[in-house]
């Protein structure tokens, strides 16, 4: 008789987990104002996840129906061996869709090889395309280093989304600039609302609205709506440009929450399960992954339980933003 297959990862409201995110260090090269990245928290090299426990993590995954593994970080370049890594996943898991989210700046050498080992897009974080601004927002003169890795990805056939977190006071004056590279390279620029994480401050008046890009951006170009499309655009609502090789994009976590889609499953690079990105609810499988008698199983049975309870942000960042804390942990620990 055929084996019956392992049932797929879904919560108790329905939604199916298709999609993880994992950190594989939480230590990162910039300093960037709106990350509480400090050196004080982070794990012993001991807490960190081998990467041959990565790569357990990720086959579970991809046996339970997950289908796409967004590699993060802290930066993913800042653990030595990263590109071996990636390498070593794609041999091993050769049909997973394989992701990346970079904040630029050691990523140009390794552009060539990323495209042979498949991965055909990445993310890279970028919040100025002024130097000097650059330099202020991320503590380190690195912005010419990130350009050279965006057009080392193009020239390497990679498609480019660059993020970039809205905040008033920031870059809320750059948006001129920012459609002009759209329209000069076929890249994605999509805007992210600035949201209350962990130790990092946070203030509503530096929130820089979804709507208000929105509107400001139609007096500047020509935008067309596009359709969702879950694969490509996550939660981003995107909007072609007028004349343009790339797209604009807005993703509103604070002012239009996309919880009722939530497809996604976060694993900090010490092995700490989140559900929810605003949840301070977390469920630790290093013990259970490193314990002799337990292993993958158990890790299989944490997540299936964790995943019934998985929660809908919108309600916790809500009480975040009235000033009563739902997420203490920082970005740079669980990857963004
Ligand atoms: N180092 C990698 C990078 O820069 O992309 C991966 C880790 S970083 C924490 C992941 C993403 O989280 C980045 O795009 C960063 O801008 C975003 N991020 C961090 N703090 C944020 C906040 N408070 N609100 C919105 N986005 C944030």
């Amino acid at each position: 008789m055929p084996e019956a297959p392992t049932p797929r990862l879904a919560d108790d409201k329905g939604r199916q987990v298709s999609y993880l995110r994992l950190s594989v260090t939480d230590r990162c090269n910039l300093r960037c104002l709106y990350c509480d990245n400090q050196m004080s928290h982070r794990l012993t090299h001991h807490d960190v996840l081998r990467y041959e426990e990565l790569l357990d993590l990720m086959g579970l995954a991809q046996g339970l129906g997950i289908g796409k593994v967004r590699l993060t970080g802290g930066e993913p370049f800042a653990r030595r061996d990263f590109m071996d890594f990636l390498e070593r996943a794609r041999a091993r898991f050769p049909d997973l869709s394989l992701r990346l989210t970079t904040n630029g700046t050691l990523l140009a050498p390794f552009a060539q090889r990323l495209a042979a080992a498949g991965v055909d897009r990445v993310n890279i974080s970028l919040d100025t395309l002024d130097a000097a601004n650059f330099a202020r927002v991320t503590g380190q003169d690195l912005y010419p280093q990130v350009r050279q890795g965006i057009e080392a990805c193009l020239a390497a056939g990679m498609r480019v989304k660059i993020n970039a977190v809205a905040m008033r006071g920031v870059n809320d004056a750059e948006l001129p600039g920012f459609l002009a590279l759209a329209r000069e390279l076929p890249v994605d620029i999509r805007f992210i609302e600035f949201m209350p994480m962990g130790g990092a401050e946070w203030h509503a008046r530096q929130v820089w609205k979804a709507e208000d890009i929105l509107a400001e951006a139609k007096g500047l170009a020509g935008l067309t709506p596009l359709p969702r499309d879950a694969d490509d655009a996550g939660p981003a609502q995107m909007f072609a440009i007028e004349g343009g090789k790339g797209r604009l994009g807005l993703i509103t976590p604070l002012s239009n929450h996309f919880c009722a889609s939530c497809n996604r499953l976060r694993i900090t690079s010490g092995g700490v399960l989140r559900t929810c990105l605003f949840s301070d609810r977390v469920y630790r499988l290093r013990p259970a992954l490193r314990h002799p008698g337990l292993g993958l199983p158990a890790v299989e049975r944490i997540l299936r339980l964790a995943l019934r309870k998985k929660p809908v942000g919108a309600d916790l960042l809500a009480l975040r933003q009235a000033g009563q804390g739902v997420s203490a942990t920082s970005m740079s620990s669980i990857g963004g």
